[in-house]
């Protein structure tokens, strides 16, 4: 049993608290909106009125955040978590989806207040953070990462450590570049199967087994029929929100653009979906980007 504070109990953090608390830990809670917090408690955690509460007699602190700037908020502003911290022998883990650099600045300004720190992005959605089968993408020192284990355990079910601090978002954001781009070129080969007249499943059928064959292809298919519990056969109900994989593209972005990587392909992505998410499709699933194709004509050829 271990004391744990999680702060942050939204789609993902809530399902992850429980699944600790089922694991025999102590989980105080904390978020800024009290219903969630309200939540938490009826899922057997315990109440915090604010983040230094939670922290209070915690060896781990769990965050789960939206973005960048609330974990610089949480963690590096007056009566944050480093501060509740600071001499305690605690570990810190962010599982949120933030940019690198801000990873390895959090990391930092814990390891100047001697603490340990890991970034640990997940995958695998809301479903997976109720089945406990997450996939946690981990940065940060070994033994860091080895204390850290068997509590990710009970919230995944593939635990990674990637290398040092920032790594785990360096891997989430290459992972989900891929992912983006990919579940572009079929949404695309399907547009022009249909404009061809050649029958979607007969594409699937034999896509499936060529070259072309990948995961958003094979286990997530953007069109209704070949793969029965793609979110293409439930009018694009998330699965994974359209909006985070535009967020997910503009972080693989920011950080190519700091690394000096050519991603020609992923900045098209991202302005892609840009594109599906200013047209109303930001809460389905990123996969809808073939129904957004489906809408488009092709411009005059330059
Ligand atoms: P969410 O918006 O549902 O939850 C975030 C929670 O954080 C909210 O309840 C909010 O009130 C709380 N919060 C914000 N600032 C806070 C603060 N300073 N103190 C306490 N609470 C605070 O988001 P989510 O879907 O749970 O996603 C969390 C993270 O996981 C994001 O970084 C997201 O990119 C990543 N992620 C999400 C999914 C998914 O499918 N939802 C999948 C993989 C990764």
């Amino acid at each position: 049993m271990t004391e744990i504070a999680f702060i942050g109990l939204g789609n993902m953090g809530a399902p992850m608290a429980a699944n600790l608390v089922r694991a025999g830990h102590r989980v105080r809670g904390f978020d800024l909106n009290a219903q969630a917090v309200a939540a938490h408690e009826a899922a057997g955690g315990m109440a915090a009125a604010s983040a230094a509460c939670a922290c209070e007699g915690a060896a781990i602190v769990i965050s789960m955040l939206p973005a960048g700037t609330h974990v610089r908020d949480l963690y590096l502003g007056a009566g944050g978590v480093i501060a509740a911290m600071r001499g305690h022998d605690a570990l810190l883990i962010d599982g949120s989806t933030i940019d690198v650099e801000t990873a390895r600045a959090v990391t930092e300004a814990a390891a100047a207040a001697g603490l340990a720190m890991l970034d640990a992005p997940v995958s695998g959605g809301v479903g997976g953070a109720q089945a406990g089968t997450l996939t946690f993408m981990v940065g940060g020192e070994a033994a860091a990462f080895a204390r850290a284990r068997p509590v990710l355990a009970a919230m995944g079910k593939t635990i990674v450590h990637a290398g040092g601090p920032g790594a785990g978002q360096a891997a989430k954001i290459c992972n989900n570049m891929i992912l983006g781009v990919s579940m572009l070129a079929v949404c695309e080969a399907f547009v022009l199967a249909d404009r061809l007249g050649l029958a979607r499943e007969k594409l699937f059928e034999v896509s499936a087994s060529a070259s072309g064959q990948c995961w958003s292809l094979t286990s997530y298919c953007p069109v209704p029929g070949p793969v029965p519990n793609a979110p293409s056969n439930r009018d694009y109900a998330p699965g994974f929100a359209a909006s985070l994989m535009l967020k997910d593209l503009k972080l693989a972005q920011q950080a190519a653009s700091a690394a000096g990587a050519a991603t020609p392909l992923g900045a098209e992505a991202a302005s892609l979906y840009q594109r599906i998410n200013d047209a109303g499709l930001a809460g389905k699933d990123f996969s809808a980007a073939f129904a957004w194709l489906s809408t488009q004509t092709r411009e005059a050829a330059p």
